[in-house]
């Protein structure tokens, strides 16, 4: 864990890493003379058996708690009823996951008939076999038959949809004390995971998002939350073959199968044969429950696959099933029907306590029948997540889900992918930015992808990747989660009319590392070692004398706010790159090892601009404050009400603004002049989309007109960076959500970056015309431009640079703008 610590000390991702328990089954690859293809298992964990009776720290009771009115259970009676449940029961066991935003506990509850620690290791031998040697766990007879097969049930990720916990601690206590001769049966045969809360913080505080304001719906595929993190980590080491994610409120009650597009690197045969009977089920296990729309305003469940034409998709792997589906899960996102969050919140109690106690009996419905359905299924269930990992060894072709393989499939529902033969990431000096390297690297290793170094150079398409260069290879169980990481994506403009969500994330695009494709028919594989833990450290210093930092990476802006904050006298210079004088070399040195950067010797040359501690007014969203917090910069949130405060400017340096908490309109004039008057001395404007933009044009900055095409247009883009300070180091693609751009631009406009001359959209959804707001409207269009004159220096975005703290190729752009903004006389 050490190496990978210290490459993560941007921001306090580093601090939520680590407060997860080591609990996971440690993987001690180690580099070493092995054939290129690796099929050694992990040795096995000295495990604990079950039960696992932990006793659960007990909070102090909360009045305040906003599941009470509900009368649902709070978050402090949780531990307490888990504790007498695991005195009461030896099926049941309690473990602490990890900790919240602000450190409540989330506990992952197993419902499973006592086993030896020698039962257990057991089983986590025939778990990995599955997932490793999934060609000899296909033929293995007493695998099959004493494999205990695990579903995964996740409660409350969005906190004010509160009955999932309750439907959870219900089938707990069934679980715990039944005698039904199907309950004793599947507590021998299976393992039932149930995360109780996934969000304590908002279960308690009646909101969707955790602490830090995420959706955490949306961060699996970036896993920036320490909930995510938790809850991603005991999705890999539990492996489960069903798993379903309670939410609320969709009336009648939503049950996925989704409808298209569906993600291109699922085994989709294997999912959907599976995953539509089992939505009926559930189905009909809410039928069963009585509820009528005439009696109790209960419409009948709806099931998106089956029922809508478009709208409710898995496309992107944003979401915890569609995350779990890749880890060979069959996975479900359910809708509880009857509203008791945002307005309705406010309906008299008796009311509100009549709709929970019905939300809470179908969430229970549809967790008791998916366990009825990996019982009916449980052989036909492995055998087919054996064959997903198969298939990933193997390397085997996509399959073509027919009507002759499902009757209920159509043509629109067929998305597949091709496979290249692997990933290839170089770690040399030259590459684009040797921290993205290392984040990416790590990042896949966190998810389970298996990454190897070449032992010999390869070359692809004109480019020598050296010897020791990251190789990524598609023939691995998990390879659909490594190509959906790792491919560019598609463009789907013109497959569906509209998505739910985001369509586009490629990491090999918007991450800055160099991600090379080895295609199939390319080159022979290079040989390489076995899969390694961590990535190699990448901070250096090369060169002595004077030193230069260029900002490629939000690892070198928050080496440059650390140096700033250290006072040893740094200088930006007119390229955007920063100086560090030859006796702060020591500084430079131990920044490069904690922030994994690298200092190269400095041209010789004039010197530049000082450059002192940075600190930010910021009127954001969650996400982006989090984006700027892990590029280390001191961050001051601010809106309308603080600034008409009489707000304290004097040591701020510059402002962001994307969201409408700072918009004219709501300033005072006191507030107006004071904003007016720091930008004048010396203060920079960084505005991002029309709320940046607007407060440009009511400050007589920029000359500019914002222009926004398709409001649900989202992707990867492909852009031109000018050679300005802002841009010049900035990677060729960017991320935008509802695209804008500008134009008229006046003289003193400077155009940092654009949108590429055609083929704008890499991938995602952008439909419509040129006249409709559609891709070609942007092409060629400015998406970054700057400037300054006597009312101050401004940049303005029209991109999504710090969307979801996801594109962070892109940070540095707004590390930049900020400094190169605060910095102009
Ligand atoms: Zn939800």
């Amino acid at each position: 864990m050490s190496n990978r610590a210290r490459l993560r000390l941007v921001g306090i991702s580093a601090a939520a890493a680590l407060a997860v328990p080591g609990a996971v089954v440690p993987m001690a690859y180690a580099e070493g003379p092995a054939p290129a293809i690796d099929v050694q298992l992990a040795p096995t964990p000295q495990s604990e058996g079950y039960p696992r009776q932990n006793t659960l720290v007990e909070p102090p009771a909360d009045p305040a708690d906003a599941s009470i009115k509900l009368g649902l259970t709070p978050y402090h009676a949780i531990a307490p009823k888990l504790n007498e449940l695991q005195q009461t029961s030896q099926r049941v066991s309690a473990e602490v996951l990890g900790q919240t935003v602000t450190g409540r506990e989330l506990y992952l509850v197993t419902l499973t008939a006592p086993e030896s620690a020698a039962e257990t290791r057991a089983q986590d031998r025939m778990r990995e076999r599955i997932l490793r040697q999934p060609e000899q766990a296909a033929k293995d007879q007493g695998l099959a038959k004493k494999y205990k097969t695990p579903i995964f049930l996740n409660n409350n990720i969005h906190g004010n949809e509160w009955e999932g916990t309750d439907a959870a601690l219900r089938l707990i206590e069934d679980y715990a004390t039944s005698d039904d001769p199907a309950v004793l049966e599947a507590l021998e045969q299976s393992r039932i995971y149930v995360v109780v809360t996934m969000n304590p913080d908002g279960r308690h505080d009646n909101t969707r998002a955790n602490a830090s304001g995420f959706d955490m719906n949306r961060d699996f595929l970036t896993a920036t939350q320490p909930e995510v993190i938790a809850v991603r980590d005991a999705l890999i080491r539990t492996q489960p073959m069903v798993m379903v994610d309670l939410h609320g409120y969709v009336n009648g009650t939503l049950i996925e199968p989704t409808t298209p597009p569906h993600g291109e690197n699922y085994e989709y045969d294997l999912f959907i044969k599976h995953a539509y009977p089992n939505g009926l089920g559930m189905e009909q296990a809410v039928l069963d429950l009585g509820y009528t729309p005439e009696d109790d305003g209960v419409n009948p469940p709806q099931i998106p696959f089956r029922d809508w034409d478009e709208g409710w998709d898995d496309w992107p792997p944003i979401f915890t099933p569609q995350y779990a589906a890749y880890h060979g899960a069959i996975a479900h996102t359910v809708e509880i029907p009857l509203r008791v969050n945002n307005a309705a919140y406010d309906l008299p109690e008796e009311e509100l306590q009549r709709r929970s106690a019905i939300n809470t009996d179908i969430a229970h419905a549809a967790m008791t029948s998916s366990i009825s359905y990996l019982q009916e299924h449980r052989g036909e269930l492995l055998a087919d997540q054996i064959e997903i990992f198969r298939r990933g060894v193997t390397g085997a072709e996509p399959v073509d889900v027919t009507d002759e393989i499902f009757p209920e499939i159509g043509p629109e529902d067929v998305y597949l992918t091709e496979y290249p033969r692997a990933y290839v990431i170089p770690v040399d000096d030259g590459q684009r930015s040797a921290p993205a390297a290392a984040r990416v690297v790590d990042h896949l290793i966190d998810n389970g992808v298996e990454v190897r170094t070449t032992r010999r150079p390869v070359t692809i398409e004109g480019t020598t990747y050296p010897s020791g260069s990251y190789l990524i290879d598609m023939h691995q169980s998990r390879r659909g989660l490594a190509n959906t990481m790792l491919g560019q994506g598609t463009d789907i403009s013109d497959r569906v009319d509209s998505m739910y969500d985001i369509s586009g994330w490629s990491l090999a695009a918007l991450w800055g590392a160099d991600v090379a494709t080895l295609a199939e028919d390319g080159p022979r594989m290079p040989p390489a070692g076995r899969p390694i833990d961590a990535a190699i450290p990448s901070g250096r210093v090369s060169g002595d004398g004077d030193l230069l930092l260029e900002l490629k990476d939000p690892s070198d802006v928050a080496a440059l706010n650390h140096l700033a904050r250290s006072g040893v006298g740094i200088e930006w210079l007119d390229d955007g790159s920063i100086l560090v004088p030859e006796d702060a070399a020591e500084q430079a040195e131990s920044t490069a090892d904690a922030f994994g950067v690298t200092f190269t010797a400095a041209p010789d040359g004039e010197g530049g601009t000082p450059v002192d501690e940075m600190v930010v007014a910021a009127a954001a969203s969650s996400d982006e404050l989090w984006a700027l917090n892990e590029m280390g910069f001191e961050v001051r949130e601010v809106n309308a009400a603080v600034l008409n405060d009489g707000f304290d400017y004097s040591d701020v340096d510059a402002l962001y603004v994307s969201t409408s908490a700072v918009a004219w309109s709501s300033l005072e004039d006191s507030a107006r002049n004071d904003l007016a008057s720091f930008l004048r001395n010396g203060g920079g404007l960084v505005g991002r989309g029309h709320n940046g933009a607007n407060l440009n044009n009511e400050l007589d900055l920029l000359d500019v007109t914002l222009e926004r095409g398709r409001s649900d247009g989202n992707g990867v883009v492909a852009v031109d960076n000018a050679d300005t300070a802002i841009a010049s180091a900035a990677t060729p693609e960017s991320f935008v959500y509802s695209p804008a751009w500008f134009t008229e631009l006046g003289e003193d406009v400077t155009v940092d970056q654009r949108y590429a001359d055609d083929d704008v959209l890499v991938s995602g959804h952008w439909a419509g015309t040129a006249e409709e707001g559609g891709q070609d409207a942007a092409a060629g269009q400015a998406l970054i431009v700057s400037g300054v004159d006597n009312n101050g220096a401004a940049v303005l975005v029209g991109s999504q640079p710090l969307f979801r703290a996801h594109p962070k190729g892109q940070y540095p752009l707004i590390g930049r703008a900020l400094f190169w903004s605060a910095l102009q006389d």
